[in-house]
């Protein structure tokens, strides 16, 4: 198949009217042609930290409502699922993102349980991590939230973020309000990323240590009004994720409402696109197509560069979604985990 349209090339900073020819779900070639169109084509975007879960959604369905607003990929923290359900937790969300074109990237959870405090469902020790951070399908360790773990090197938390470096695989961090000597520590370990900076000074702290910022905007946290004047100055640097988002928030919008809302500001639109599109995949080696000769067919056709209306989602070269429809069908959902209820205290209770 082609498609023609005004393209956005994110990288070089122009927008030049062309066609793109589709092979195999690959991007075969894409060429400047004479014309003019109403449209834009671009990569999809790429939310860098969310946790399924809490849209209350199996990843199927998630990516159901995802690609109605250009979202063609995520990386995404099973750690949720795995405080509950442990190892087979994650296998049933790597599993299911399978049965749907859509670009689950998954994490290997650092810290289930969160502390030592709390009742969880299940434990992951090293080898647990260790033998998740061996499938190609995890892409990353994701947040260490023991921060205080790293910073007083706790053996165990060690092991897990060497056994990610010795795989080549980034670590993603979790370190509110982490500042100054602390959050140097923290980076030299070798945590490369942090989503819960709140204020613009304490991402400003780790911007300048090398580190990457997601900027968070959800259902529970919102850091965008904080943090997004950051984007002018560290193009290369910054992400945009939502952490935790409910399902009412996913069907109104996603990472398209993000680069809206920084348009409005009057940042420049290659730094947002950056922001949205290129850095969490060149971040994480994720496999997802960046509008090149060669790429997966992963894009997006909008109306407009100021509002980003979603006309079109392709991946691998597949439409899946077009006018605010979902093309991509919902599966069968499998079943781990249930809610066991027990009778007599409910009885008791009552
Ligand atoms: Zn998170």
């Amino acid at each position: 198949m082609n498609i023609e349209g005004n393209i956005v090339d994110i990288e070089a900073g122009i927008i030049y009217p062309g066609r793109i020819m589709v092979k195999n779900g690959l991007i075969e070639s894409i060429e400047a042609i004479e014309g003019s169109f109403g449209h834009f084509i671009l990569p999809g975007f790429t939310d860098s930290h969310v946790h399924i879960e809490s849209s209350m959604l199996i990843p199927s369905e998630f990516a159901r409502l995802a690609v109605v607003h250009g979202t063609v990929a995520t990386v995404s923290d099973p750690h949720e699922i795995a405080n509950v359900c442990g190892m087979e937790g994650v296998e049933y969300m790597i599993g299911n993102g399978k049965t749907v074109p859509f670009k689950f990237n998954f994490g290997a959870p650092s810290c289930v349980p969160a502390t030592s405090f709390e009742t969880a469902g299940a434990a992951l020790d090293v080898d647990d991590v260790q033998r998740l951070l061996q499938k190609p399908e995890i892409k990353y360790l994701s947040e260490m939230m023991n921060f205080p773990g790293v910073l007083h090197k706790d053996p165990e938390v060690m092991q897990k973020i060497q056994a990610a470096q010795r795989l080549g695989k980034p670590v993603d961090g979790h370190a509110p309000g982490l500042r100054g000597n602390e959050a140097r520590a923290y980076s030299n370990a070798g945590i490369s990323t942090d989503h819960e900076c709140f204020t613009a000074p304490e991402a400003l702290d780790k911007l300048n240590l090398g580190m990457k910022i997601l900027i968070r905007e959800g259902s529970a946290a919102k850091n965008f009004e904080a943090l997004i004047e950051l984007l002018s100055e560290y193009p290369d640097q910054i992400m945009f994720c939502s952490d935790d988002k409910h399902p009412d928030s996913l069907e109104a919008g996603h990472i398209n409402q993000l680069c809206a809302r920084a348009v409005e500001k009057g940042i420049d639109l290659f730094r947002i696109l950056k922001a949205a599109c290129l850095n969490p995949v060149k971040h994480y080696q994720l496999d997802v197509g960046l509008l090149k000769e060669g790429d997966a067919a992963d894009f997006i056709v909008v109306k407009d560069l100021d509002h980003f209306e979603v006309i079109q989602t392709y991946i691998n070269g597949q439409l899946v979604a077009e006018n605010g429809q979902t093309l991509i069908e919902s599966q069968h959902p499998g079943i781990v985990n249930n809610f066991d209820c027990a009778p007599n205290l409910l009885r008791h209770l009552l």
